[in-house]
């Protein structure tokens, strides 16, 4: 299984993922994949719904690079008693170029599993939390921009109306399938994990 990055407006981007019941080899080697793609985008997280997965795992490094910073991989991650508020810029691997301020909780606790089924249960804050929030927002559908105000979102729109262009124009020749047929083709991955 062969992943790629897949861009706004993709309905997969917007599915809320299900748990994952069941690790095996083929689950490792696309975390691994996960990886490799966030590192080749330059990005600091990606989750399985923007590999076009629809199961409850991400990758992420703050520090974006191979052998620097802190390298995670989370498996059915929640997140509970956040606490302050704080504004930082947001960029996406699924909106290339796309950036904007969002407010979120300074601090969360979070509680998940790694590969080896290990529970992880610990308070992030700081940038960390930013980006352990925005990828487990994407595990629910939720994108960045969601929670920008309306007028920051006013900035991006044109941006993201390109996207949209671009993607539906190559669904209307058949370059990429329906929105229907690509909800449609995620099933085996339920039966497998969830
Ligand atoms: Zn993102």
């Amino acid at each position: 299984m062969q992943l790629s990055i897949i861009p706004h407006p993709h309905p997969t981007l917007r599915v809320r993922s299900k748990p994952i019941r069941r690790v095996n080899k083929e689950l490792r080697n696309m975390a691994a994949q996960m990886l490799d793609l966030m590192y080749e985008a330059e990005g600091v997280g990606l989750a399985a719904n923007q590999v076009n997965l629809p199961i409850r795992i991400f990758v992420a490094n703050p520090a974006g690079e191979r052998g620097d910073g802190e390298e995670l991989v989370l498996l059915n991650p929640e997140l509970q008693m956040p606490k302050g508020n704080v504004s930082g810029q947001e960029g996406c691997l699924s909106l290339p170029g796309v950036f904007g301020q969002v407010k979120r909780p300074k601090s969360i606790r979070l509680s998940a599993f790694d590969l080896k089924g290990n529970s992880v249960d610990r308070v992030v804050d700081g940038f960390l939390a930013r980006v352990i929030q925005h990828e487990n927002d994407h595990l629910d559908g939720v994108m960045f921009y969601d929670r920008m105000t309306e007028e920051a979102k006013r900035e991006i729109d044109d941006q993201l109306h390109e996207l949209e262009t671009v993607f539906e124009s190559k669904q209307k020749v058949g370059g990429i399938d329906s929105d229907e047929e690509l909800i449609a083709a995620l099933d085996p991955w339920y039966e497998k994990y969830a």
